[in-house]
């Protein structure tokens, strides 16, 4: 976590450490003299080698010092929180369910602060790390920018926009004061039948693998040596999306040449992009648990691949070893002995701990497997910065969900719809159309985001702040009162130009989200969608869930189906894409079955799909034909709409609007108009900055001369249709004024 550019006056910490140490009433044997001005001891010396800095710290740490940093415990377990410095506790992490109340970016960073001044009491003063699941987005925080669940991001094929979603979740993560995310999930989901379908970035090992720039973006290129770097975590290691069934947890039975080949690679390509955790799956490769196999954790992972970041074991998994319920030192043994750094505990950390020292006391686990682990952890956390910087820098705490963000978040969303038919070119829509919209997950923000937003099982209605899908698409409508909505379909007559379903998946997670059964819409959809058909009007769907469904007896009747999956909280980034103000570009990265039958269904087993693996069409003539599809139920590769008539005249126009001031500075949104009659490919936007300076621009380019900005198009702003708009943003010191910028149409 970025760890304030100003290092925190060490005489702050001495103070807080003397504090905390007679809360805890613990006596210090050396006093935590991080807290003199001068570095007295030499892990204390920022200046040396991390490597030096560890086997100093190392060399004054007790056995209960050592065990301390191998445990991992639930903040809300931790009672009383003062625990965490008897206990010497390394690690606390946030579940699922954990909250704080209220539920904001402050109140967060507030507990991690009063945390991490206990942790620092300790008579080493060793900083506490704490980790969370910030899955898409820092999705434990109300209000925080929820990114669409990794399918999506697969489906946009652009790595870089996927290490710039990393890097904005390592912001808003370090606005709450939290150094760790368990992410990215690089699991390569065989089963779409699995709950955690939605965690992986598609089916072919080639796509997580190169997604993995999730974990640049999080850490930076070196961890610690940027602002605002989190420790990143490459899970769920390994074969978790591979098991018999898609069960969640289950078994993976494979040769080891198909363990390697379809599930090692992501993991290979995380470590060498220097990712600080991983973490262990639950699953089991022919009937071995992973957090017993020592020949993956420590002779492939930690030998073979050269990981030299640490181990973490996922929740109570160590626990579940011998099948029953309560730590045993047998199962202690076995982890830590197969290469385990630090235990998820989660909860029973006083049992946990008595069970570890007397392991170790008999000799079970040597000194050298303690010291191992200890030396991993330290490293990471010296890197970090955590020593010096142990403290959230408040400065990055304004930045969680903001317009910037939410900005680079509505990109990705649109980015990540697939188009997988479109009769008659009835999409792009006109903005000026009469439309119908319907369907559970059209104004359900909860819906949309899916599993892992403000809750672990994710839950439907007004779960975060956003834009729901409704809200977006009567935004971009040229008279929002054209746009009806009944969730049920109920009052559409024949009047409407197109009927918008927005239907699908309810929240899941892991286990709960496994669909052994079948893979339909449920009945609530179908009656929706089948009020729409009787009407006569036609249908776009647009699907929202964690994976492919089965559709394929419905898919006669829609007119035109665009994938969604779950786009987190920016619903305008699929309105951008219904009405052509984005021409869509997402590929599916998963194969799509024709039948749930055909469950595991993936590229190159042969089996005819509804739609294949980089399956995906556009509003151009051309541009998709990557594969053909091979459809049993004919949904025709589309014919799309031919663009506009010759001859063609290109224009545009642009509107200037400050979407938010402060003292000495603002946020401004310029919106551009294809005022011409051809499709609008390139821009620019100029004016006068009027003394003002641009800190930071999204959704295009800038560059200034003489006090003037020349804003030019990128590739994400399409090429809006005639009447269609595009937009970019801005955030600038000084004052906005009101100017008005000039648009020319190249
Ligand atoms: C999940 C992990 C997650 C952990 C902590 C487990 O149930 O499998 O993916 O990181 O919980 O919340
Ligand atoms: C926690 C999750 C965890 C799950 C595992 C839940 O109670 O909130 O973080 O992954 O349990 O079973």
């Amino acid at each position: 976590m970025n760890r304030s550019p100003s290092p925190r006056r060490p005489a702050l910490v001495a103070a807080l450490c003397a504090v905390a140490l007679s809360l805890t009433g613990l006596t210090a044997a050396a006093p935590p003299s991080g807290a003199s001005a001068v570095a007295a001891l030499p892990y204390q010396n920022p200046s040396l080698p991390v490597s030096d800095r560890v086997a100093d710290l190392l060399s004054r740490m007790t056995l209960d010092d050592k065990i301390g940093q191998m445990t991992q415990i639930e903040k809300d377990a931790l009672v009383p929180s003062s625990d965490l410095a008897t206990y010497r506790i390394g690690s606390v992490l946030s579940g699922g369910d954990s909250t704080v109340s209220p539920n904001n970016a402050q109140t967060w960073a507030d507990t991690y602060d009063s945390l991490q001044r206990t942790a620092l009491g300790t008579p080493l003063g060793i900083p506490m790390i704490y980790g969370i699941d910030a899955v898409h987005g820092h999705n434990a925080v109300r209000g925080a920018t929820i990114f669409p669940h990794n399918i999506g991001l697969g489906a946009t094929r652009d790595p870089a926009l996927v290490q710039r979603v990393g890097r904005t979740v390592a912001e808003e993560m370090a606005g709450t004061g939290i150094d760790w995310d368990f992410a990215p999930c690089l699991c390569v989901a065989r089963n779409d039948r699995w709950g955690r379908t939605y965690e992986s970035f598609g089916e072919k090992p080639e796509l997580p693998t190169s997604m993995a720039t999730f974990v640049t973006g999080l850490q930076g290129e070196n961890l610690g040596a940027g602002p605002a770097s989190v420790l990143a975590t490459a899970k769920h290691y390994l074969g978790d999306g591979g098991t018999a069934g898609g069960v969640d947890q289950g078994n993976t039975q494979v040769s080891e040449a198909e363990l390697r080949a379809v599930h090692l690679p992501p993991f290979k390509e995380a470590v060498r992009r220097g990712v600080g955790s991983v973490m262990l799956s639950y699953s089991s490769w022919n009937g071995v648990r992973s957090h017993a196999n020592k020949y993956l954790v420590t002779d492939v992972l930690k030998g073979e691949l050269g990981f030299d970041g640490f181990v973490v074991s996922d929740w109570a998994a160590v626990d579940q070893l011998d099948g029953q319920t309560g730590f045993t030192g047998a199962e202690i043994t076995t982890a830590v002995n197969a290469g385990v750094d630090m235990v998820m505990v989660p909860h029973d950390y006083k049992k946990f701990l008595s069970l570890l020292r007397g392991e170790v006391s008999a000799g079970r686990i040597s000194q050298a497997r303690i010291d191992d682990a200890n030396r991993r952890v330290l490293t990471k956390k010296f890197q970090l910065g955590l020593f010096e910087r142990p403290l959230t820098d408040r400065s990055y705490t304004s930045g969680v969900g903001s317009a910037e963000h939410r900005a680079l978040a509505r990109q990705a969303v649109r980015a990540s719809q697939v188009l997988l038919k479109n009769s008659g070119g009835i999409l792009p829509l006109a903005k000026n159309a009469k439309l119908f919209v319907a369907g559970k997950s059209a104004d359900d923000i909860g819906n949309q985001s899916g599993g892992w937003t403000v809750g672990w099982q994710g839950r439907s209605g007004a779960v975060t702040p956003g834009t729901t899908i409704l809200q977006g698409i009567r935004s971009t409508a040229t008279d929002p009162s054209r746009v009806a909505y009944d969730r049920y379909g109920n009052g559409i007559d024949g009047s409407y130009t197109a009927a918008v379903a927005v239907v699908g998946e309810s929240p899941y997670a892991e286990g709960q989200g496994d669909r052994p059964g079948g893979m339909g819409l449920d009945q609530e959809d179908l009656q929706t969608l089948a009020r729409l058909k009787a009407s006569g009007v036609p249908v776009v769907v647009v699907l929202v869930s964690g994976r492919p469904l089965d559709i394929a007896a419905q898919l006669p009747d829609w007119k035109a189906l665009l994938a969604g999956w779950l786009p987190g909280t920016e619903g305008n980034g699929v309105s951008d894409v219904l009405f052509g103000d984005y021409a869509p570009t997402g590929k599916l990265p998963v194969t799509w079955m024709n039948s749930v039958s055909q469950q595991p269904i993936n590229d190159g087993d042969g089996k005819t799909p509804l739609f294949p693996y980089g399956y995906g069409l556009s509003y151009d003539t051309t541009p998709t034909p990557e594969p053909t599809p091979t459809p049993t139920d004919t949904p025709t590769p589309t014919p799309t709409p031919t663009p506009t008539p010759t001859p063609s005249s290109k224009a545009c126009s642009a509107q200037f609007r400050v979407a938010s001031s402060w003292t000495g500075g603002y946020q401004a949104e310029i919106t551009v108009k294809n005022t011409g009659t051809a499709p609008l490919t390139g821009w620019s936007v100029e004016w006068d900055l009027g003394g003002s300076t641009v800190t930071n621009i999204w959704n295009g380019s800038l560059s200034v001369a003489q006090g003037r900005a020349t804003v030019r198009n990128v590739t994400h702003n399409g090429a809006p249709a005639p009447g269609a708009t595009t937009s970019f943003g801005f955030t600038a010191n000084g004052t906005a004024g009101a100017p008005a910028p000039q648009c020319a149409a190249s």
